[in-house]
């Protein structure tokens, strides 16, 4: 199998390992041991600073992408929503359902954000402000500096959903001034899925402290509070903690965030470049190093899709609703090589000399 797809994504070997040992029980200081240094990793890389928090939930990117905004949002804040595709749209959905005032602001497919739409928003008494950095769904990378001076100017409450992005794309959450920052174990970090992370800045764990949450799983205060200790509030998914742990610590080893994120932006503009002459249009005005947006010009990209998943192995991700037949997507993250990309494009020759691309 050879997996292009933004999540779950191919895991290293270490990883993998790791996958095939039992789980062990985990109320023992030696897997606290393993939380607080999967806290200080994912502060470090993260750039959040030392007064930050980070809470491991056990659940997909959505559980804690519901769990940020349940815990620091309330019926008296005024939220703005970058809604620029499905993950956008789903931060809508949040707060229609926990009743949290909310305007969006409405992208088309393909297009990035520009400050002429944000200033509109400006000093008309937003406290909030949701945004998915990289909308996934569309493969289109806002301009976080932008988003950032906008949410200072007017003293927003910054939440940036990066799960695809994390790794993939630079992020410096004290110089960005965001307060919350999330992510998820199957994009870049490249374990299995079934842990997310909220990194919290130091404002943002006071708001929690001061909220009063109607939820059990979902009560930050007490993973907070358990989390000082290397504690989870219930069982979590202990066999990907020990995963993200090992992966953290490689990444750690081998130059840091910076080196990681410098190999999956080479990955991305060697793919970009080996592309250049097959029939293929990128349709994101504005990419993420994470991911590739294409839209076949002879075909239908589902076509694609499953031509190269059916007849060669090889996964990439499609796309949903709408963009079905128009756009599907190449992943750079995962443990993926140059020559994999080589391995893609090859596929996508012999597709064409079949009349099929
Ligand atoms: C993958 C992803 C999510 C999380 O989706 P889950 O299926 O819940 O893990 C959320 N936001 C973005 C931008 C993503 O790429």
């Amino acid at each position: 199998m050879l997996n292009f797809t933004v999540g779950p994504v191919m895991s290293d070997e270490n990883v993998r390992a790791i996958g095939a040992e039992q789980v062990p029980y985990f109320r023992t200081p030696e897997f606290s041991e393993i939380m607080i240094e999967n806290e200080a990793l994912m502060k470090k890389f993260a750039k959040a600073g030392d007064d930050a928090r980070v809470v491991f939930i056990t659940g997909s990117g959505t559980a804690s992408m519901e769990a940020t905004v349940m815990n620091v949002f309330d019926q008296n804040d005024k939220v703005l929503v970058v809604n620029g595709g499905s993950f956008g749209h789903r931060f809508v959905e949040l707060c229609e359902i926990h009743d949290i005032p909310y305007e969006e602001i409405k992208l088309n497919v393909g297009k990035a954000l520009k400050k002429e739409q944000l200033d509109v928003y400006s000093g008309k008494g937003f406290t909030g402000f949701l945004v998915n950095v990289h909308e996934t769904s569309t493969g289109v990378y806002y301009n976080i500096d932008m988003i950032s001076e906008f949410c200072k100017k007017n003293g927003i409450f910054l939440v940036v959903d990066a799960i695809s992005s994390f790794l993939a794309d630079d992020f410096n959450m004290k110089e960005l001034g965001a307060q919350v920052m999330i992510t998820g174990a199957q994009k870049a970090l490249a374990c299995p899925p079934g842990i997310s992370v909220i990194v919290l800045s130091h404002e943002a764990v006071e708001r929690i402290e001061g909220h009063s949450v109607k939820c059990m799983y979902f009560d930050l205060k007490s993973a907070l509070k358990n989390g000082e200790r290397g504690q989870t509030p219930f069982t979590p998914a202990v066999g990907i903690l020990r995963q993200i742990n090992a992966r953290l610590k490689a990444i750690d080893t081998a130059g840091g965030v910076e080196t990681e994120t410098r190999k999956i932006a080479e990955l991305a503009q060697d793919f970009r470049e080996k592309i250049k002459g097959l029939p293929f249009e990128i349709v994101s005005e504005s990419m993420s190093n994470a991911v590739t947006p294409l839209h076949p010009l002879n075909v239908s990209a589902y076509d694609v899709f499953m031509k190269l998943k059916e007849e060669y192995g090889i996964w990439v991700c499609p796309n949903g609703g709408e963009l079905k037949d128009s756009v599907f997507r190449v992943g750079h993250i995962g443990a993926l090589t140059k020559d994999d990309n080589t391995t893609l494009v090859n596929a996508f020759k012999d597709l064409q000399i079949r009349g099929l691309l």
